[in-house]
């Protein structure tokens, strides 16, 4: 399968500020991709220009094989986009909402009550399709603006932070929803700062800072080459543990302790000697796989929280 997406070299300014610098990816067909970064990184702009919404400054940008300056109307078609605002008529229902955007798709007639259910259907919001806007949750109303960009069946679609600020149980709906969309072979762009969103999500990322793509790959290759092993240990009693000769201090985790090392067995080897040494009962001691957290860590030297 080819690319869906390929960034090369884009920048965009607004005004004097540069928001995008230097931006190289792609996004294989049919991935689920990740676009990771803090707040202000540069990632609205990014999908505001694969949507056709902005123009680039400078760069080469194609979409679904197509180049966005050429191509842009034939492009918005084919792409769903889901901004980050919430734009529904308050007053009018699911489905007047709905009609109204397919309309706007030029999607028409008995074709689009049926797209209305599927999508409405889709996004786990089918029991409330005659209800008004206004009396939804934040959560449900960010997935009526996801099926509205379904609604003329796109082969991309983008998201931008879907699930800021919206209930647990809108943001699980939100995730079932985006698996079912990549396994019915639709290419999903999703951008978050939650790192363990794309972990659990995505097969690809790029980590985006400061207007310039820190790193992007598969993330088991980019969890291999750029993350950090640790070794995680529970105690039976709440105690503080032994320090694994050679390894460094143990920080606290969850109900326990860490100690990042590239030798995890060796560290867990010293560690359980230590417990044992003092007597003290193991409830857990393993190997932590790296997390997105210490890859941008060590590719930054700071975490993502603090920005
Ligand atoms: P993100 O989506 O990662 O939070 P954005 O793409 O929204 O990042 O923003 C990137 C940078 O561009 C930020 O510094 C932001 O303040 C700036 N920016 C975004 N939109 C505008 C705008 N319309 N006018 C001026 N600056 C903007």
């Amino acid at each position: 399968m080819g690319d869906a997406i390929v960034i090369e070299r884009l920048a965009k300014s607004y005004g004097a500020k540069p928001a995008l610098k230097d931006v190289t990816f792609s996004v294989r067909e049919g991935s689920c991709f990740g676009l990771l970064g803090p707040n202000g990184a540069g990632k609205s702009t990014t999908m505001k220009i694969l949507s056709g919404l902005l123009p680039p400054d400078r760069g080469h940008v194609s979409v679904l094989g197509r180049d966005i300056r050429k191509s842009g109307e034939d492009i918005r078609r084919e792409v769903g986009y889901v901004p980050q605002s919430i734009t529904l008529y308050e007053k009018l229902s699911a489905r007047d909402n709905l009609t109204f955007f397919g309309e706007m798709y030029g999607v028409r007639g008995a074709e689009l009550k049926r797209r209305i259910g599927e999508v409405l259907e889709r996004v786990g919001l089918a029991d409330r399709a005659k209800d008004a806007v206004a009396s939804f949750s934040g959560g449900m109303k960010r997935r009526v603006n996801i099926a509205a960009a379904l609604l003329h069946r796109p082969k991309l679609i983008i998201m931008d932070e879907p699930t800021v600020g919206i209930d647990p149980q809108s943001r699980n709906h939100i995730f079932e929803m985006i698996r079912s969309l990549q396994k019915s072979g639709v290419t999903v762009l999703y951008s978050t700062h939650y790192m363990e969103e794309v972990e659990s999500l995505c097969d690809e990322l790029a980590i985006i800072d400061g207007g310039e793509v820190i790193v992007s790959g598969g993330l088991n290759e980019v969890l291999d080459r750029f993350g950090t092993q640790a070794v995680y240990l529970e105690l039976q009693d709440a105690a503080k543990p032994p320090e694994p000769a050679g390894f460094g201090k143990p920080e606290p985790k969850d109900k326990g302790w860490v100690v990042e090392t590239p030798s995890p067995l060796e560290a867990i080897a010293a560690w359980a000697a230590a417990c044992k040494a003092k007597s003290l009962k193991v409830k857990q001691l393993e190997i932590v796989r790296p997390s997105l957290e210490t890859v941008f860590l060590s590719l930054t030297g700071t975490t993502l929280r603090d920005n």
